[in-house]
């Protein structure tokens, strides 16, 4: 009899565990992906971009080795007990997910199916090790990421890869699919396609080609010069992992097996890597990490309630240009340089006054890597309120961190035309460059680019005074 192998974020078929589990033994396997219509399913536009590309690549990489992927909305356990009474099936399969709406959907369904004498089993696969796995010497969570790097690089094994089954047999009665663009998962609205396309290949494909470039011809430099938007410096990475198409696993042995890498820019790398598995045992720990602030403290802070410059933010108006560019990059490309996502975020929460909440929300809808457990725990980190957080009174100067690390202005050129002329020495601050300088570049404040949405040093005291408050 078939086995169901129901896919969510893992579209790949290397490095999967439930899917070699269903295939077992020339097993006829029924892989089927289900549009949840709950918030377990939730994603935001950006990402709903990708989804759609890169299930129709994964319908495509199923074809090719005899199977079929099954395409079902509704309630997951509905789709997988009619799957079930329609196909014969009597094994169920997939690999875990840690959002506490995932979490209780998959436990439900878990006791359903063996309440009912099916075989049911999840594999583990989305991150490096399991959320649990590591504890304090008391017992706890990790809070702070240096000790919990510490654990995890003891621990020294992660598991080696697996290889993707050769051919694979579709079932004899294969049910109905859904048609894909009958979905509309990404109706087209707003016009993304084209920077989108430009930049990305969604898909399992598409992923192993980011990291065999990112290996040749970026790894080498990745130490020194990934705090540098205006650098190609970073694997791009994050959006493949955040819907499967790659295994961690699979990156972390490849990074370790590459040649060319010093010592220095593998180690780097790999911290980072391991900051995502770190961002899950935060949400495994904390499940309202995106609605809830870790350290209750800031339960009382007094957040700006202010639509307009929450509205500027988004549309890289606020009259700082590293900022506008972050926001405009986010907005054309789906992705945002990490520093920059910093600096973007500390100016909404500290310089604006804005809740961190309302700066997650909206990387969630427009990030093609948004992620359940990355994204509320960096907005926590920044804010102050977070687990390992970096304290409240760090305050980012817009300005300095764009001289520092954009100190051409080359980044903020590509983002924000209206600055193109303006010379390195006055582009992160155009609002007190001299006169001729603006006149020269075509320039003009609260015409051609906004004036500044608050005064930097103002805003800061303003920040600390309001942190003072809850500081306790
Ligand atoms: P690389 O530098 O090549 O790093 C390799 C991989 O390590 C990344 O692909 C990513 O999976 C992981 N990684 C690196 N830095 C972090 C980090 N700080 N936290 C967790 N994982 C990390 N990352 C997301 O994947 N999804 C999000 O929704 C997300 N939201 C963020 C929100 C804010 C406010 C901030 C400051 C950071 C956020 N990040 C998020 C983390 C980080 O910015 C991105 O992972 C990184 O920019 C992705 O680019 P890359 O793949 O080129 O990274």
């Amino acid at each position: 009899t078939p086995a169901i192998y129901w896919i969510r974020k893992d579209l790949r078929l290397t490095d999967n565990r439930a899917l070699l589990a269903a295939c077992e033994d020339e097993r006829p396997v029924i892989p089927v992906f289900i549009r949840e219509d709950d918030s377990a399913g939730a994603l935001g536009r950006a990402q709903a971009w990708w989804l759609e590309r890169s299930l129709a690549r994964l319908s495509e990489t199923y074809e090719q080795r005899g199977a079929r992927l099954i395409l079902k909305s509704g309630d997951p356990a509905d789709v997988i007990f009619a799957l079930i009474e329609e196909t014969g099936a009597q094994s169920v399969f997939w690999n875990r997910r840690y959002t506490p709406d995932g979490i209780e959907t998959d436990t439900a369904l878990k006791k359903k199916l063996k309440d009912a004498d099916l075989q049911v089993e999840s594999f583990a696969g989305h991150i490096l090790h399991e959320p649990s796995k590591f504890k304090t010497k008391s017992g706890g969570p990790y809070k702070v990421y240096t000790p919990f790097w510490k654990a995890f690089s003891a621990e020294a094994s992660v598991p080696d890869p697996l290889d993707a089954p050769e051919k694979l047999k579709a079932a004899k009665k294969m049910p109905e699919s859904e048609k894909l663009s009958d979905w509309g998962l990404y109706p087209g609205k707003p016009d993304w396609a084209a920077d989108f396309d430009a930049l990305w290949e969604p898909g399992e494909t598409g992923a192993r080609d980011r990291l065999e470039r990112f290996i040749d011809e970026i790894a080498e430099h990745y130490a020194s010069s990934r705090d540098r938007p205006d650098i190609e410096a970073t694997s791009m990475l994050s959006p493949h992992l955040a819907l499967g198409e790659i295994s961690p696993a699979t990156i972390w042995h490849r990074i370790n097996r590459a040649k060319n890498l010093s010592s220095e820019n593998r180690k780097k790398f790999l911290q980072e890597l391991v900051w995502r598995d770190f961002c899950h045992h935060l949400l495994f720990h904390a499940p309202a990490l995106a609605t809830k602030n870790w350290n209750d403290r800031f339960d009382g802070f007094e957040w700006a309630d202010d639509d307009k410059a929450l509205a500027a933010w988004r549309k890289g108006e606020t009259g700082y240009p590293i900022v506008d560019a972050g926001m405009r990059q986010l907005w054309r490309e789906g992705t945002m340089h990490n520093r920059v996502r910093m600096i973007a975020a500390s100016f909404l929460i500290k310089d604006l006054m804005i809740d961190w909440r309302s700066g997650e929300e909206w990387f969630r809808d427009t990030l093609v890597d948004a992620d359940p457990a990355s994204n509320p725990a960096n907005w926590q980190w920044v804010a102050g309120s977070g687990a390992d957080a970096s304290p409240f009174f760090r305050i980012f100067n817009p300005v300095l961190q764009g001289e520092k690390f954009d100190p051409k202005g080359d980044y903020v050129r590509r983002y924000v035309p209206e600055l193109d002329a303006m010379p390195a020495k006055h582009i992160h601050a155009p609002f007190d460059a001299p006169k001729e300088v603006l006149e020269e570049a075509g320039v003009t404040l609260g015409k051609t680019y906004p004036k500044p949405l608050v005064d930097h040093k103002a805003a800061r005291k303003r920040a600390l005074a309001a942190f003072e408050k809850v500081k306790g």
